[in-house]
């Protein structure tokens, strides 16, 4: 650890602000030079805005001087997935297709990050709209894992996970829909998590499967992740699946509840396919929480192997509904080749949308069809029903479960782009928690022999985020993996 500004955590720059060790410009300053040497390797960002970055900043400084404050994220910097709408910055989803578009309002994770003096930092890479593992279907060219600059950086939020992980940014924003936070933060090694299905708003996300997506965060540290989960939760009246849930203080809780807990280990996440090296960081993070006095019980979810199956039926049906409205009439490109109305839809979707998108939506009005609607949208959602109740059995037994985030280190780029079938594969640990709207979190726990992050997923009981939290925070705070960084 340096005491470079650009390394510190969330929680030690909101410190040094309040003691007034430093200000809100100088930390601007420190990230916009941070990206500025390492961005190019990286290719973490879409777009920076430096001059709104330290207008942000300066208003932030201003603010201290006058004894009005915002707390914890007041001059705190925090990267945004370009899919979370910044008013007046663009928003591409990684496509060609919303190549010019500028947001036209705030997302309210946008606005709650304002409202709590955070500096709203830059557009973060993804996968085309979220879809993907490894942020290689960007239109706009791949994100690099900042440990291995050959290796990807997890998917579709990379752009997310590596600007932490190259300290870029000492919080981020990414969507998670399958996995989308948690495999690249374990890829990345760093802490990503994923809340229950309405704690956070979705109004102003770029929608994707809009039942499985939510908004969550990116850190170094657990105790990040919570001050962060703090500041963007809570009912939103525009998204109307945001629960009216109460928002605890999150990083208080943390300290406090020392359990002991139960926690589960699914029998179906420790089969085969998973390698080795994952197998013993996690084996030895379990071992942790047993020497510590917790109990591990083996718990069973016996519908884990129709979760991927399922999850490409049901997002893939919500995906192709929600993408029609990049029609080439109203705000997205349009194609200068057409003709008639369906000209125009056809050549401005197939010159605006990348391969994997189409492939997307192709499948998923092909499970919507009338004729093959109840031989596979139905009787996916009715075996997802069936996913969420093998996780309520599990939650009568255990406190929270863990098990692998991926299974596998960060792989090749290149490696899986011509095997979807393997790509859709990095998930297989992280889509039933989606599927059954639980949290979940992944946090660092070790490091391959060739230098490689692995992530332990600790998975939650709804709305019980203060619980999860404080079983990762048990062994974060232990091991701190998450405070290593790559040299680059
Ligand atoms: N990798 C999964 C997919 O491609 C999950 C993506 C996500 O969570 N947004 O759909």
């Amino acid at each position: 650890m340096s005491d470079a500004l650009h390394e510190k955590t969330a929680a030690e720059l909101g410190s040094c602000l309040v003691a007034g060790e430093t200000s809100s410009e100088e930390v601007a300053r420190a990230f916009i030079e941070r990206a500025n040497a390492v961005d190019e390797k990286v290719h973490a960002f879409l777009h920076r805005d430096e001059e709104d970055f330290l207008a942000q900043a300066k208003a932030s400084d201003e603010r201290r001087a006058k004894g009005e404050s915002r707390g914890a994220l007041d001059g705190v910097p925090v990267g945004l997935k370009d899919v979370i709408c910044h008013k007046g910055q663009p928003l591409t989803a990684a496509s060609r297709i919303l190549e010019n578009y500028v947001s036209p309002y705030d997302a309210t994770t946008t606005t709650k990050l304002k409202e709590a003096g955070a500096l709203v930092w830059g557009r973060l890479n993804l996968d085309e709209f979220a879809m993907g593992s490894s942020t290689e279907n960007s239109a706009f060219g791949a994100t690099h894992n900042p440990w291995n600059l050959s290796c990807v950086p997890g998917g579709s939020s990379g752009g997310s996970a590596a600007a932490v992980a190259a300290r870029e940014a000492p919080l981020s924003l990414g969507s998670d829909t399958g996995g989308s936070i948690r495999q690249p933060a374990s890829l990345c090694g760093v802490v990503g998590m994923k809340p229950t299905y309405g704690m956070v708003s979705r109004y102003g996300l770029a929608a994707f499967a809009s039942s499985l997506d939510q908004i969550g965060p990116f850190s170094q540290t657990v105790e990040d992740a919570a001050i962060l989960l703090e500041a963007i939760s809570g009912h939103d009246p525009l998204d109307s699946t945001s629960y009216p849930a109460e928002v605890p203080n999150y990083s208080e809780v943390l300290n406090e509840n020392k359990g002991p807990w139960k926690l589960g280990l699914p029998k179906e996440f420790f089969g085969e396919g998973i390698d080795d090296e994952v197998r013993r960081l996690v084996d030895e993070a379990i071992e942790f929480y047993r020497s510590e006095g917790h109990e591990l019980v083996e718990v069973s979810l016996p519908m884990t192997e129709l979760a991927v199956p399922v999850y490409y039926v049901i997002a893939t049906a919500e995906a192709s509904s929600n993408l029609a409205r990049y029609d080439g009439i109203r705000y997205t490109h349009r194609s200068d080749r057409t003709g008639n109305a369906i000209d125009v839809y056809a050549k401005s979707r197939g010159e605006g949308f990348g391969e994997e998108v189409k492939r997307r939506c192709i499948l998923g009005a092909y499970a919507l069809s009338s004729g093959y609607y109840d031989a596979y949208y139905l009787r996916a959602q009715k075996t997802r029903t069936l996913i969420r109740q093998d996780f309520e059995k599990a939650f009568e037994q255990v406190d929270a479960i863990l098990t692998p985030t991926s299974p596998t280190p960060a792989f090749k780029q290149g490696e899986r782009n011509e095997d979807p079938i393997a790509m859709y594969l990095s998930d297989v640990f992280t889509i039933s928690v989606n599927l059954a709207g639980l949290p979940g979190i992944s946090v660092p726990c070790g490091f391959t022999e060739g230098g490689l992050p692995v992530g332990l997923q600790v998975i939650g009981q709804a709305f019980k985020e203060a619980e999860m939290l404080s079983v990762a925070h048990a062994f974060d705070a232990a091991h701190a993996f998450g405070r290593k960084s790559p040299t680059l």
